[in-house]
């Protein structure tokens, strides 16, 4: 199919866009930032979305950006590609868990094309960057003509495919704070064939200290309209010993209350089940790779 009839527009600035974002939304225009195209193109050639304007921000190079914060931790500009994050030396030194859960993002010239932004607006609950930004806590910084507004990851994610942005506001940054000294983390996923959306995945980074648990973070994904926290999990976890039988009743506690949804591809109770299988394996790799950094 082809999308309805839309206007385009692709501004030099971050202060050009925002301009436009600012006009369409006085006028009550639906307007639709494109960054990498990967998923608004195939919404509006089925005709999902019917924007009226579309405004290109591929030149915006002040977005294209992965450097360390003024006060500390990892700023990532929301044009960054998949491909530029999963290759970025200073991404694998502080988040070797990005990398390794990128690589199951689609395949190679869907990671070229697009952006951490575009994944995080899009907001697909079975999405890798919406559960990673969750497990590292990061923040979501987004701009309009009105000034700049700071969005935890706890609070950015409303529904499926709908976030805290508004309608005249642009993702600019996202920043993740760096993880305490004795950290480990791993992400692993389930999918059909390789590159499709998850069923399910589970991401996990716990801090070791003199054999316990200091800090425990388990993210999932693909069992809710959001990517989730356990909290369930984390609790058991939390201040304890690390033994097999400590793992495996936090996997209990972590799948007992979830309600993932039902669809042509899983039932709710085999998506639990590969959630309680990722969350087992991730939660023992995580803790080994937690041991061997704090040594
Ligand atoms: C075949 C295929 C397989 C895929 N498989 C996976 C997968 O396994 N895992 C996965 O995570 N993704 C997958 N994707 C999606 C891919 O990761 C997309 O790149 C991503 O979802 C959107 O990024 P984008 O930069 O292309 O955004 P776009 O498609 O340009 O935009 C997506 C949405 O975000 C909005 N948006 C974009 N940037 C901003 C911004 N800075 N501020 C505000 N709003 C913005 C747009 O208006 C639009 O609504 C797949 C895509 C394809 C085509």
């Amino acid at each position: 199919m082809k999308p309805s009839r839309f206007n385009y527009e692709r501004p030099e600035s971050l202060t050009e866009a925002l301009e436009l974002l600012n006009i369409a939304s006085a006028k009550g225009l639906e307007a639709r930032i494109m960054a990498g195209g990967q998923s608004l193109i195939p919404m509006m050639n089925y005709r999902i979305v019917k924007p009226d304007l579309v405004i290109d921000i591929s030149r915006l190079l002040e977005l294209d950006r992965i450097q360390t914060g003024a006060s500390g931790g990892l700023v990532a500009g929301a044009l960054s590609r998949h491909s530029t994050m999963e290759r970025s030396d200073l991404v694998a030194q502080h988040f070797p868990v990005v990398p390794e859960a990128l690589q199951h993002v689609a395949h190679l010239a869907v990671r070229n094309m697009g952006t951490i932004g575009g994944s995080l607006a899009h907001a697909d609950p079975a999405a890798e960057w919406p559960l990673l930004v969750r497990l590292l806590d990061a923040t979501l910084v987004v701009a309009s003509v009105r000034g700049e507004r700071r969005i935890a990851a706890s609070d950015f994610f409303i529904s499926m495919l709908t976030t805290a942005i508004e309608r005249d506001e642009l993702l600019t940054q996202i920043e993740f704070p760096f993880l305490p000294d004795g950290s480990g983390s791993t992400f692993d996923e389930f999918s059909r064939r390789h590159g499709d959306y998850a069923l399910a995945g589970v991401g996990v980074c716990l801090t070791a200290h003199d054999g316990h648990v200091r800090q425990a973070r388990v993210a999932l994904m693909g069992v809710g309209d959001t990517p989730l926290r356990s909290p369930d999990a984390e609790a058991v976890l939390t201040g304890q010993a690390w033994s097999e039988d400590l793992m495996q009743r936090a996997v209990e506690q972590g799948c007992a209350a979830l309600t993932p949804r039902q669809d042509l591809n899983a039932s709710s109770d085999y998506r639990r089940h590969l959630t309680a299988v990722l969350m087992a394996q991730t939660l023992k790799t995580a803790w080994s790779r937690a041991t061997g950094a704090a040594q």
